[in-house]
């Protein structure tokens, strides 16, 4: 089989930003309201939380321990170590908070702690990944756009947020469909 190019979005991927914002915030703040995760409309959730939230969303997103503790997507580990058994080249690409002071170092820890050392060479950190080339980026971002034409082909790892698009979509138990597929 032909080696494919991947890069992964790290946040609603492999780490699943979703959940653990929202233990976050339950434990913060028990007496307001939450929007449960399989309700949540858009891609920052400080979009659809009451905008009197939006600063403290902001603070607890940035605090040190938020991206460290992130737990994984479902299947992400099992799912990320077979594409690196079945010979692909698989990349973390992330782009960070612009509040980067704990985000940036603790993705890094994060990747090893869940997929080891040898995994941190192959993050690459870009805000605008239209300059990162690949076969495949699968993210969980709506649109993505940049100042150049990407390379890869953009597949949607299914959020709730994110089912208006109609780009071809995984998640962790059948990400082999982005091979057996026509990408055109
Ligand atoms: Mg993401």
């Amino acid at each position: 089989m032909e080696s494919k190019v991947i890069l992964l979005d790290q946040d609603g991927v492999v780490a699943d930003f979703e959940r653990g914002f929202l233990a976050c915030w339950q434990e913060r703040f028990p007496n307001r309201p939450h929007i449960a995760l399989d309700q949540r409309t858009t891609f920052y959730p400080r979009d659809q939380y009451p905008q009197e939230f939006r600063d403290d969303i902001a603070q607890l997103v940035a605090e040190e321990g938020f991206y460290l503790n992130l737990p994984p997507i479902e299947g992400a580990v099992i799912g990320v170590n077979q594409m690196i058994e079945s010979g692909h080249n698989v990349f973390i690409c992330t782009s960070p908070l612009l509040a980067y002071i704990y985000c940036v170092p603790e993705k890094y820890s994060w990747v090893e702690r869940y997929f080891g050392v040898e995994m941190v060479k192959n993050i690459i950190v870009a805000k605008d990944k239209t300059l990162i080339h690949g076969d495949f980026l699968v993210d969980d971002r709506p649109e993505i756009s940049g100042v150049t034409h990407a390379t890869w082909e953009h597949i949607v790892f299914d959020q709730p947020f994110n089912r208006h698009v109609l780009n071809r979509r995984i998640q962790w138990d059948n990400w082999q469909s982005i091979l057996t597929q026509p990408t055109e």
